[in-house]
């Protein structure tokens, strides 16, 4: 995801440049056309009003000196000299004239002020004045100072002849103004030329004898030639025309003025529109520049955010906020590249920590949770980059780790295990870490769900080790799981069906033979499997508590069996009935019995009530109260299975048990077992000492029955007199022995 938006960055940023590059160039372009238009169409407007300010300057000043001209003709035949020159320099004052001067058709001269003028000059003024009625020129060096001046002159005439001329001496600079083209930031200037080419005025002063002659090396644009500036200009064209010259490119605009057949040249150097466009271009370059940062600036931010905002993402959905591991949540999802990635070598393992809740409850959260932390320190450093484990709910700990062969396997999670007591224990207390594993080796292609199922299920068994507390899932166990489930699934419609029975076997006096008693016993009758024995079903009762009701059915039946039996006039036999151990914590035990035997009217010395040794030890207060209950309400206890677990002598002794059951186990191997005689005589003898009658379970062999005899035992049940019984068959065996007696 990073890659992709740092690529995604890269790719913005280029496109973005290029954008931007793309849109300079073409924007300078843009400009410098849009400018070189406008530059054109300025020195055109501006070229032009000079030249039409120039000819109107002129022909002003022609005007000026007609109106003169007319005064100085009524003072014809000019007798009083003084007046007319005096006359002369007063229009001079008035009307910015360098010099008035009259000349005679004589050749005398009048002047407004003190000059001298060559012969020449005076001959050249009249004799172009006759010629021509007036007379421009500035060729002429003005003889008082050898300064170019402007020589403008008018004819005089009296009754329509010519009788002389009137000239004025201007000075160039009056016209300089007009050729200075100020609007183009002085970059521009213009001059005056004859159609020769020849320089008549300029900004400043002309440096070159002939324009035709400066331009005729320069390269113009387009089609244009020396040549061909020359005749447009023979033929008095108005026109522009640009060129590249030493000095860079310009423009040069050619205007005809309406004086003497000149023309006005005006000229500017490109590198002012090249300038306005780079200044411009600058301009426009900073402010896209600006816009560029912030764009990135921008794309920069949003990335960032983005990036930020994936991570707290990340951090919520797939990390556990407690110990900064992996959560479950990330565990699923990186389970199958990880399973991958280990070649199908794994081992999922669960592992959790025995009484957690304890160490919260004794030193408080806050410990719990350091607990917790460094057991996710822990196996954060015994893990390779190719495992993985998360925290999946409080102390429970999923790990994805290698695996090769069980040993090796096993030695590591030992060593983990070591690790997490030593590291993990809480400090200034005693109370060490206890830590059970449940291993499931990935060996079939199951979804990651039941691979956990397994793994639990192994650590359930794990946690029933009271050492070497790792457990490897066995398939075994899983059938067992299985198996559980089915029976938890069936086991109330079994009652409610009537599938549960009741099975009789009798309990034999040794020295007689005689029936003294009968044990009830629990069968399943199963469609599929038929009976079904009760070491099958009554474990799984007593996890689920459905033996409770299961033993009160169980008595029920007993109870109207007993009843029938005494319809029938049987000579009944007291029966006992198993409860589990269950019963001793329910309250509701006794009452329940009661109602059922006192149901069917049944006497109470007719039910024997047997109770497991294991019970009887592990709540021996609580035992004793019932015990003496039941004895109070007239039914005889009997201790089931003694010598199987810690039957102690000072349980004998404490309660009052009518009678005790010797445990099968005590016969198996009886045989061949020299000892196995003397612990039978010394317990029943011990027993009988009591005054407790002993009975003598799984008598299977004449041997074993002679051997039971002899040591004193009371009453045998065994297959050697008889197998359980269903309650038809007991009641035929019931029958012969009353119709016997
Ligand atoms: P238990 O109370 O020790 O019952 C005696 C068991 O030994 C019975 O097994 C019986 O069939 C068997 N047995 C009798 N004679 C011989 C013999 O000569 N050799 C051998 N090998 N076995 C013999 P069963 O019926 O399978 O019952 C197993 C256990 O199930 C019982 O052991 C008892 O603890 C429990 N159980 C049976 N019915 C009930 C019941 O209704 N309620 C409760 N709570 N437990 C019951
Ligand atoms: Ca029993
Ligand atoms: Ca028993």
């Amino acid at each position: 995801m990073q890659r992709i938006s740092f690529r995604l960055f890269i790719f913005l940023f280029m496109a973005a440049a290029a954008v931007i590059v793309a849109g300079v160039l073409l924007y300078w372009q843009q400009v410098s056309g849009i400018l070189e238009r406008d530059v054109k169409s300025h020195v055109a407007a501006a070229s032009e009003e000079a030249a039409s300010d120039f000819n109107r300057l002129i022909q002003n000043d022609q005007q000026v000196l007609e109106s003169i001209a007319i005064t100085v003709e009524d003072t014809y035949p000019w007798a009083d000299t003084v007046n007319l020159t005096e006359f002369l320099r007063r229009q001079t004052q008035h009307n910015y004239f360098k010099l008035l001067g009259v000349i005679t058709e004589g050749g005398d001269v009048f002047l407004s002020s003190e000059r001298s003028f060559s012969p020449v000059f005076i001959t050249d003024v009249l004799a172009r004045t006759l010629e021509e009625g007036n007379y421009l020129s500035v060729r002429q060096a003005d003889p008082a100072d050898g300064k170019d001046v402007l020589v403008q002159a008018v004819l005089l005439k009296k009754q329509g002849r010519p009788v002389g001329a009137l000239f004025a001496l201007q000075e160039p600079g009056r016209y300089r103004p007009l050729l200075a083209l100020s609007a183009m930031g002085n970059k521009g200037y213009s001059l005056v030329i004859e159609r020769n080419g020849e320089p008549v005025l300029g900004y400043r002063s002309p440096r070159f004898s002939n324009a035709f002659e400066e331009l005729s090396g320069v390269e113009f644009d387009g089609e244009m030639t020396p040549a061909a500036l020359r005749q447009a200009v023979r033929e008095g064209k108005h026109f522009m025309v640009g060129f590249r010259g030493p000095n860079g490119h310009r423009f040069l605009h050619f205007i005809p003025l309406q004086v003497n057949d000149w023309y006005m040249v005006s000229a500017l150097p490109t590198t002012y529109v090249e300038q306005q466009a780079r200044q411009l271009t600058y301009l426009s370059l900073i402010l896209f520049l600006s816009i560029f940062v912030i764009f990135c600036a921008l794309i920069f931010y949003t990335l960032h955010m983005r990036a930020y905002s994936n991570r707290q993402l990340f951090a919520t959905a797939f990390v556990d906020q407690l110990t900064g591991a992996d959560n479950f949540n990330r565990m699923c999802e990186q389970f199958p590249e990880k399973l991958a990635g280990l070649n199908g070598k794994a081992a999922l393992v669960i592992f959790d920590i025995n009484k957690f809740k304890v160490i919260n409850d004794l030193h408080g959260y806050e410990r719990g949770n350091q607990v917790l932390q460094r057991v996710a320190r822990v196996l954060r450093e015994n893990i390779s980059p190719e495992e993985c484990f998360c925290r999946s709910t409080a102390d429970n700990f999923i790990l994805l780790l290698k695996y090769t062969d069980r040993k090796s396997f096993r030695s590591r999670i030992h060593a983990l295990a070591t690790q997490l007591r030593r590291d993990c224990t809480v400090e200034d207390s005693c109370l060490m870490i206890d830590v059970a594993f449940g291993v499931y080796e990935v060996t079939e292609d199951i979804p990651f769900y039941i691979m956990l199922d397994r793994a639990h299920l192994a650590l359930e068994n794990a946690k029933k080790m009271s050492f070497d507390k790792c457990q490897f899932y066995d398939e075994a166990d899983r059938k067992r799981i299985v198996a559980e489930k089915q029976i938890e699934n069936t086991m109330e419609a079994a009652l409610d069906h009537g599938d549960f029975s009741v099975f009789l076997q009798p309990k034999c006096d040794f020295a007689t033979g005689q029936m003294r008693g009968a044990e009830a016993l629990v069968r399943w009758n199963q469609a599929e499997q038929g009976l079904v024995k009760p070491d099958d079903f009554i474990p799984i009762f007593e996890k689920n508590g459905f033996i409770l009701r299961l033993d009160m059915f169980i008595l029920e039946e007993v109870a109207r069996l007993l009843a029938a039996w005494k319809v029938k006039g049987l000579n009944r036999v007291p029966v006992a009935v198993n409860f589990s151990r269950l019963h001793l914590n329910d309250t509701r035990y006794i009452p329940q019995m009661l109602r059922v035997v006192d149901k069917y009217d049944v006497p109470h010395e007719m039910i024997e009530v047997e109770l497991t040794e294991s019970v009887i030890f592990n709540n021996l207060e609580r035992a004793q109260n019932v015990i003496n209950r039941l004895h109070r309400l007239g039914f005889s206890v009997a201790m089931d299975d003694f010598g199987s677990g810690y039957s102690s002598l000072n349980v004998l002794k404490s309660l009052q048990f009518d009678s005790i059951k010797l445990d099968k186990e005590f016969l198996s191997g009886f045989e061949n077992n020299p000892h196995a005689h003397q612990v039978i005589e010394g317990a029943v003898a011990m027993i009988k000492s009591l005054g407790i009658q002993v009975v003598a379970e799984g008598v299977e062999t004449s041997e074993q029955a002679d051997f039971l005899r002899h040591t004193g035992c009371d009453l045998a049940q065994g297959y050697f007199f008889s197998r359980p019984l269903p309650a038809a068959q007991f009641e035929t065996l019931l029958s012969k022995t009353t119709s016997a007696q």
